[in-house]
């Protein structure tokens, strides 16, 4: 995967349980319709944002981002979500680039929203193990 692969969207709001469930809110994607999205899983990538229609380029931030239908919710929509590292902002509406860095697992069903919480909580320690060395 290079450090190349970058997807674009806006902000929408997504089924909300994020930051109020799970204590990771995810700024959810909308990606223009023919947009090459990565496999099912989990990615350590930079997070890019810009208010939308703004050519002003914002900040860059690490995040990790979970590509898939939620499968621990029994999802059935595809969703991309960001959770942006240190980090608490209001992201709605804005313009993102992710430029996905390295896969870091696929989607699993977890048993319940504990283990989940768990393995996100590995999941953004492996994000940022893998974005310090990449600098
Ligand atoms: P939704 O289901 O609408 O995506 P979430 O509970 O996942 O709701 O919360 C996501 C929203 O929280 C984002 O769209 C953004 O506006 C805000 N937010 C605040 N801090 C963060 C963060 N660190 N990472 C991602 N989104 C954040
Ligand atoms: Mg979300």
């Amino acid at each position: 995967l290079g450090r190349d692969h970058r997807l674009e969207g806006i902000v929408v709001r997504g089924a909300g349980r994020g930051g109020a469930e799970l204590g990771f809110p995810t700024a959810n994607l909308s990606t223009p319709p023919h947009a090459a999205i990565p496999a099912d899983g989990v990615y350590a990538a930079w997070f890019t944002h810009r208010r939308r229609g703004s050519a002003e380029r914002g900040e860059t931030y690490p995040a990790a981002v979970s590509v898939g239908s939620n499968p621990t919710f029994s999802g059935t929509e595809r969703t991309v979500e960001a959770y942006v590292l240190d980090v608490a902002a209001d992201f709605y509406g804005e313009h993102v680039d992710l430029d996905f860095v390295r896969r870091l697992r696929p989607m699993v069903r977890f048993d319940g929203v504990e283990q989940l919480i768990a393995q996100m909580h590995d999941d953004v320690e492996r994000t940022r193990r893998v974005l310090a060395d990449e600098g």
